[in-house]
């Protein structure tokens, strides 16, 4: 069988060629471009099952993050596995918003609650000189994913499991940006099938999806503090009113970011 008749079997499903180049890539260790290139020669015989084997798991909703084992994120590629939730492209506005602040103010002490995969602390660290990111995460698994992937790029992080800030709370006043992509959808929302795959606690946050948004405000004292947070689109006006922050719109135009920096005294 030649690669194109391997990628046709793929793409008859309604699945885009790219993803079978990546999954065949995958098989045989080559880029995709090396398939294009010979897409019309006989794939080897041996690499067949193991092909077919993971465009099932594709065909059945199983994430292609999952199945390759890493992520693009902010121009950079990371480690993602199963038991971790897979960055999105909006947490990426999270960024932007987090390099103005810091530079704007010459921030130095930032927290991430949530870190998952670590995506948001390790960028932040990369992108902005000088700043030390500390990172959380009640995911065992999460700490020890986000640790490889700052690892791989000598990120200035440090990370301990623990649920929202308690890990560092003897350094806490020294904080003075908080990020977070929390868990915001509401437990019962009916979600695509490639989602029952990722870890419940890294997505839902009770009723109204709005759990953990009321506990952290309520927790900490944030005097002298930034907060910056990924909200669900149709969440902005109770946050706005809970929190006295203001909204900043996703590249396709919903509500997705909620910045708070009233407590900030410069
Ligand atoms: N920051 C990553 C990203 O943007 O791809 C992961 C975000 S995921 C939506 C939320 C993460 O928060 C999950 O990894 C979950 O384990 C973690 N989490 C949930 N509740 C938490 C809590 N109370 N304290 C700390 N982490 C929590
Ligand atoms: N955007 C995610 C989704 O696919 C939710 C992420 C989150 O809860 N932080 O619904």
């Amino acid at each position: 069988m030649t690669f194109s008749e391997i990628i046709k079997i793929y793409t008859e499903k309604g699945l885009p060629e790219r993803e079978a180049l990546l999954l065949i890539g995958k098989v045989i260790k080559q880029k995709k471009e090396y398939i294009i290139a010979h897409r019309y020669d006989e794939c080897p015989k041996e690499y067949l099952e193991y092909i077919f084997e993971l465009f099932e798991k594709r065909f059945n909703g199983y994430p292609l993050q999952y199945i390759l084992g890493e992520v693009e994120f902010y121009g950079r590629m990371f480690y993602i596995e199963e038991g971790v939730l897979i960055p999105r492209w909006e947490t990426e506005g999270l960024i932007d918003i987090c390099k103005e602040y810091v530079r704007r103010y010459d921030l130095k002490n930032i927290i991430d609650i949530g870190v998952g995969s670590g995506v948001i602390a390790i960028t932040i660290a990369l992108e902005c000189n000088n700043v030390r990111v500390y990172g959380t995460d009640i995911s065992e698994k999460a700490i020890a994913l986000s640790q490889r992937n700052a690892n791989r790029y000598g990120a200035n992080c440090t990370f301990k499991c623990g649920e929202f800030a308690e890990p560092f709370l003897d350094l806490f006043d020294t904080i003075q940006l908080i990020v977070s992509n929390p868990p915001y959808v509401r437990t019962d929302a009916k979600l695509q099938k490639e989602l029952n795959y990722e870890p419940r606690e890294a997505l839902f946050s009770g009723e109204d999806g709005l759990n953990f948004y009321r506990e952290l405000f309520k927790r900490y004292n944030l005097e002298g503090k930034i907060v910056v947070m990924e909200i669900g689109d149709d969440q902005g006006e109770y946050l706005k009113n809970l929190t006295g922050g203001h909204i900043l719109k996703d590249l396709s135009g919903k509500d997705r970011y909620l910045v708070v920096d009233k407590f900030w005294v410069v």
